[in-house]
């Protein structure tokens, strides 16, 4: 077994959809970035790569490439779990933690956790989702931006 963390920040925009764990929530700004800016599936693309000591998703993802422009990371994703499968890994669970004012994510945690469990391919039960606040401190609390954390548990597959 294998433990890896993932973090992740974006700045939020006016406009921008908020597309998180691949669910559009709605929201009159999102986070920006080359992708879709999904930034909790960032976090756990890089725990994913993290455990399996791969780099991170800017190695294998480069931000300077246009394939990668306005791309889904859900798509990113399955290519992340794709990569870790060919060295012999698969997922046990995942936690992840969104750390933002607002938008207000607690209706859509089950949506989340299924949508990235149908991506990976594994249980919902294996997928853990919460969202949190920073009672209005910080970058998060003034809403200039979101960020979120990710754990996972990988295994060699037997
Ligand atoms: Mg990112």
């Amino acid at each position: 077994m294998r433990i890896g963390h993932g973090y992740d920040v974006h700045r939020y925009k006016n406009g921008r959809k908020c597309v998180i764990c691949g669910v559009e929530i709605p929201s009159e700004f999102g986070p920006d970035g080359h992708s879709d800016a999904d930034v909790a599936t960032h976090a756990l693309m890089d725990a994913l790569l993290g455990a399996a000591a791969m780099g991170d998703i800017g190695k294998l993802f480069p931000d300077t490439d246009m394939k990668y422009k306005d791309i889904s990371s859900m798509y990113l994703l399955e290519k992340t779990v794709e990569a870790i499968g060919d060295k012999g890994y698969v997922l046990s669970n995942a936690d992840i933690t969104i750390v933002a004012q607002r938008p207000k994510f607690s209706p859509y945690i089950d949506k989340m956790r299924q949508s990235i469990a149908d991506v990976i391919g594994v249980d919902i039960d294996r997928i853990s989702v919460k969202a949190t606040t920073e009672e209005g401190l910080g970058f998060t609390g003034d809403m200039s931006g979101i960020a979120a954390h990710a754990v996972v548990l990988i295994e060699e597959r037997d």
